[in-house]
């Protein structure tokens, strides 16, 4: 299957998200694709689930997507504007473009990740913003665990 559209991308970082929901987890997913559209690994945070606070949903995504000998040709699709360690993933790898569903409930490094040659593009759903103000509004302390907040 080939996700042609952006919004075909960002429903199946959706579907993580609402996964990681279902699990008890914070709501955040990701997916990586090929800029052909070919999916090759999808994943959300895993922080509650694992008790592992490395993965993040775009981690958990790099991760499930396996070895690639080359990410300049791929997009990271996220729900959620990247963190500072996920944009660092982004750079360190080369991914060419990534995707936002939502930079009003959190603004990571998206700018930074432009700034050095990745195409963001921000879509700013309302459905992901309202599950991520929800989320935030009713779990502040996970949440600020989840950012390094203290
Ligand atoms: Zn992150």
């Amino acid at each position: 299957m080939i996700y042609e559209t952006d919004a075909e991308k960002l429903a199946v970082a959706r579907a993580e998200a609402e996964k990681g929901a279902a699990e008890g987890g914070i709501p955040i997913g990701a997916a990586l694709f090929t800029s052909a559209g070919v999916l090759l690994g999808s994943g959300h945070n895993r922080r509650v689930q694992d008790g592992d606070a490395a993965m993040h949903a775009e981690t958990n995504a790099f991760h499930n997507a396996g070895r690639q000998r080359s990410y300049r040709d791929t997009v990271m699709v996220t729900t959620l504007s990247p963190c500072w360690y996920c944009s660092g993933l982004v750079r360190q790898f080369g991914i060419g473009r990534v995707v936002v569903g939502d930079d009003r409930n959190f603004l990571g490094g998206q700018d930074w990740i432009a700034e050095h040659g990745c195409a963001v593009t921000v879509v700013n759903d309302p459905g992901l913003i309202t599950m991520m103000a929800a989320f935030i509004e009713g779990n502040p302390a996970l949440w600020n665990e989840d950012i390094g907040e203290e």
